[in-house]
């Protein structure tokens, strides 16, 4: 039908790099003249644009986002013994960095047209040994924080925020990263807010808390070489902080054009074949990391597409809990029961802010055909 076809890339940067190359280099020589590469002017003025951007007090940058989730469980004195509340349909580094820092994750299934922590199972989950509840705004929506964050009161417990895909994703027009104790950014690459290689950071309105990740990111160091606590190495680097600095200033103009491409999805596939669209909650602001659909014919749809030249991905085919890395969990198949049936039946489509519209209607088109051919 379309002769040659050109692929429908699932992601990539370089539509962005291309145009603003000049701007991106003079940031790298501005760093490597400056006589400061790490931890230096650039990492400070992100910290204090990114907290500002998401209405927390502080902002403190790290080298990845799973690494700011460990160091906010860390600051937080969670560890070894204690039980963190999260979910399994996630990306593993939320799981990673909960046992990294000794705690156990306790899982929760999700809600099947958001994906996310279904609030009205976390209560039951709560034992004596739980410190903290670890919400995933998966796929760029922020979990019901509300329910969430009046459980945490009532029964004394924190809240982190993974913020990793949902960065300027807000809830009654609060952002992610300001409800929780703490909110754990990933700046990979793909993210929303990406940079040019791995960084991350953590927002709290705390003080103290943003005093203890400072230190723990560097050794536990406060000044003079000497420890106050045994700590880690998670810095941010220059040369990151300043392309992120480039980019913080235009990340409401790339999530506005990623939600111009939901809205071609949302029309274009609307009441098609059995096809279930990501649900966007009450007084939510989707920023569309991802933008997942689901049927029970996700296989063949996949292969159908991948035939028309249009990359998809699965976000993510196996559950955390199912995972033979996990097994000493103890969790079985069957546990959590929409977590493993969205595994079999999620599937994302192409979306970034350069995607030209011309391709997302071609998904459009492809789709529809799949389902009226009844393939
Ligand atoms: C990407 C991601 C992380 C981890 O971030 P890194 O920077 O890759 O360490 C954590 N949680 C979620 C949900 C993510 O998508």
């Amino acid at each position: 039908m379309h002769g040659v076809n050109h692929t429908v890339s699932y992601w990539e940067y370089l539509g962005e790099y291309a145009p603003r190359r000049e701007e991106y280099l003079d940031a790298v020589d501005r760093v490597f003249s400056s006589g400061r590469l790490v931890l230096g002017r650039e990492v400070a003025e992100f910290e204090q644009g990114l907290a500002g951007y998401c209405g927390a007090a502080f902002a403190v940058g790290v080298n990845s986002g799973t690494d700011a989730i460990l160091l906010a469980l860390k600051a937080l004195g969670i560890g070894g013994g204690d039980e963190v509340i999260t979910v399994s349909n996630t990306a593993v580094p939320t799981v990673a960095a909960i046992r990294a820092s000794g705690a156990t994750p306790v899982f929760v299934d999700v809600e099947e047209d958001t994906y996310l922590m279904d609030a009205s199972l976390v209560e039951a989950a709560v034992t004596p040994r739980t410190r903290c509840l670890l919400p995933v705004h998966l796929c760029g929506q922020m979990a019901d924080m509300v329910p969430l964050r009046e459980i945490a009161g009532r029964r004394g417990l924190r809240v982190v925020e993974d913020c990793a895909q949902a960065c300027g994703a807000t809830y009654r027009g609060q952002r992610a990263g300001s409800f929780g104790d703490a909110g754990a950014f990933s700046f990979y690459p793909t993210k929303v807010l990406g940079a040019y290689g791995d960084a991350g950071a953590m927002t709290t309105s705390d003080p103290e808390l943003a005093a203890r990740i400072r230190r723990l990111r560097f050794y536990g160091i406060e000044q003079g070489y000497h420890a106050e606590e045994e700590g880690f190495n998670s810095r941010l680097d220059e040369v990151q902080a300043a392309i992120l600095n480039l980019k913080l200033p235009r990340i409401e103009a790339a999530a506005s054009a990623r939600r111009d491409i939901a809205r071609i999805y949302d029309e274009g596939l609307a009441g098609v074949g059995d096809l279930g669209l990501p649900f966007v909650g009450g007084e939510r602001r989707h920023q569309y990391y991802l933008y997942t659909v689901r049927t029970r014919r996700r296989d063949r749809l996949m292969e159908f597409l991948t035939g028309e030249g249009i990359q998809t991905k699965i976000n993510y085919p196996h559950p955390v809990h199912l995972m033979r890395g996990y097994s000493t969990l103890g969790y079985r198949a069957g546990d959590l029961p929409v977590t493993e049936r969205l595994a079999r039946t999620i599937l994302s489509l192409p979306i970034y802010p350069e995607l030209p519209q011309s391709h997302a209607e071609r998904v459009v088109e492809a789709v529809r055909r799949f389902f009226r051919e009844g393939r």
